[in-house]
């Protein structure tokens, strides 16, 4: 094999891409800018540094789907977590990791990797020629997303996520709620009736707010502020410059007819619209936010057919870069407009620890592949992988794109099983077994290819 695959940063992401191509037989320089070049997260010059919780969060793989991305990458021999189960902590049933040796052991399996050699260096270009993945992250170095930015140009290229809480569709009360746009704009029935609306009387407003104002934040990093705050506002943020702001903002409740109550004004409305095309996934516009995670769930919960909400991802905002991937990556992850670029990990808009991780697990499959002079075709996305990969290149709607969790609501929907929350233990185990064969399907398909 003469041709060598060059990746870029030594995180969660990059770590395993090194590792699945090395193992195929590929030869691989892994470019780390650490420690020469530091970010405000990291603390050391380790491969696979944890930079803040030490989860892995579930690892239920026949109930949660990051559990099942757990059970994938194991089944793919991968780094990450072979690395977390050897180094795990007493968690429940989460996937707790000793961060240390953790991060110890990733960078000694790499290092000792005949396949593998590492470079200390920043890189702050992408290069026009030979096989490559970026897989820089949430804190990939300024000089670098420059470059990025002049190749797809700034308006794809996001420095910091203001992600709106999503709600599983099936979990909002429609007794309650209804569908409609704004003055029923729209050409189609679709775009007429692209939101949900969820009313709301003057003192569910009043409590809303005063819910709002006394929850729990978290405070932003330093710096975590500069360029976009104005932008997008967190709703507490809002509230506290107006008990009315929200009501003349994203909570207006003009051009909109209650179809349950067509006589009954709503004081304000909450709106809330579709995050992927299976129309599973509902984001609450406009309503990005740094409460922390318990005040969120307590305080959405207030809203009138949200009363039993499931949350497929609460909201946050922070120091984060990320593409538009649905407009700029194909479904191989690589750069349109210059596929020797492939991109893996946070900076795809995934979000988490385990989905960056997946994310580099398949570019580095895939790039092995290009550079063996095969095609691999991304897995099912009835798989968590699948599924993930499927949302950032082409599930998800471009125009509000944000960073995602894998969840449920990426999978397409199983026929015959009872919806609601009541049919959820069956639904979820339907989706995990149909996952787990699938990929294994996926994998052998490669294995008799290598053998
Ligand atoms: C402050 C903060 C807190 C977070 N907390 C959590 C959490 O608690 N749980 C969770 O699941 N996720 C958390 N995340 C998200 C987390 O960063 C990702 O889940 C995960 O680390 C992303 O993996 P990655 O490989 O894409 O990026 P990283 O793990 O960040 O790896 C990227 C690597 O690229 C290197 N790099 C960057 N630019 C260059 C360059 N130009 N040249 C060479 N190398 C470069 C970096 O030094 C780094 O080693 C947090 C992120 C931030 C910023």
């Amino acid at each position: 094999m003469t041709k060598e695959l060059h990746i870029v940063g030594g995180g969660m992401a990059g770590s395993e891409a090194a590792w699945q191509a090395a193992n195929l037989g590929v030869r691989v320089v892994l470019h780390e800018m650490r420690p020469k070049v530091g970010t405000f997260a990291h603390q050391t010059g380790n491969f696979g540094e944890m930079v803040c919780s030490n989860s892995f969060r579930s690892d239920d793989d026949e109930q949660n789907a990051v559990g099942l991305l757990h059970w994938e990458m194991r089944a793919s021999k991968g780094l990450i977590m072979a690395s977390a189960d050897r180094h795990k902590l007493p968690a429940g049933g989460a996937l707790a990791v000793d961060r240390e040796p953790f991060a110890e052991h990733v960078t000694a399996a790499l290092k000792s990797h005949p396949n593998i050699e590492t470079s200390y260096e920043e890189v702050t270009e992408l290069p026009d020629e030979g096989e490559w993945i970026f897989a820089t992250g949430p804190l990939t170095s300024p000089a670098l997303g420059e470059a990025i930015a002049r190749e797809t140009g700034t308006d794809r290229l996001a420095f910091f996520d203001a992600i709106a809480p999503i709600v599983y569709a099936e979990s909002i009360d429609m007794s309650v709620a209804w569908m409609q746009s704004r003055y029923d704009k729209g050409e189609t029935e679709d775009e007429q009736k692209a939101y949900l609306n969820c009313p709301m009387s003057k003192d569910q407003y009043e409590a809303f707010i005063d819910a709002l104002l006394a929850a729990d934040k978290t405070e932003f990093h330093e710096g975590e502020t500069a360029g976009y705050f104005d932008g997008c506002l967190p709703i507490e943020v809002m509230a506290e410059r107006g008990r009315e702001t929200l009501r003349f903002g994203p909570m207006k409740p003009i051009g909109l007819t209650n179809e349950h109550r067509p006589d009954d004004k709503p004081y304000a409305v909450v709106q809330l619209r579709r995050d992927n095309k299976l129309g599973t996934l509902y984001n609450i516009v406009g309503f990005q936010t740094k409460m922390k995670y318990g005040a969120q769930t307590a305080v959405f919960k207030m809203i009138p057919g949200l009363q039993d909400a499931s949350f497929a991802r609460l909201g946050g905002i922070h120091r984060n870069t990320f593409l538009n991937s649905p407009t700029l990556l194909d479904d191989h992850m690589r750069l349109r407009s210059k596929p020797n670029i492939r991109f893996a990990g946070q900076v795809t808009g995934v979000e988490g620890y385990v989905e960056s991780a997946a994310m580099g697990l398949l570019a580095g499959r895939m790039a092995a592949h290009t550079i063996m002079g095969r095609d691999l075709a991304p897995p099912p996305f009835t798989t968590a992988m699948g599924a993930l990969i499927n949302h950032i290149t082409g599930g998800a709607d471009a125009k509000t794109f944000q960073p995602m969790n894998v969840n449920f609501g990426l999978f397409p929907p199983l026929e015959g099983l009872r919806g609601g929350r009541k049919g959820r233990k069956e639904r979820y185990k339907g989706y995990t077994v149909r996952a787990k064969v699938d990929f294994n399907q996926w994998l052998e398909a490669q294995s008799s290819c290598n053998a």
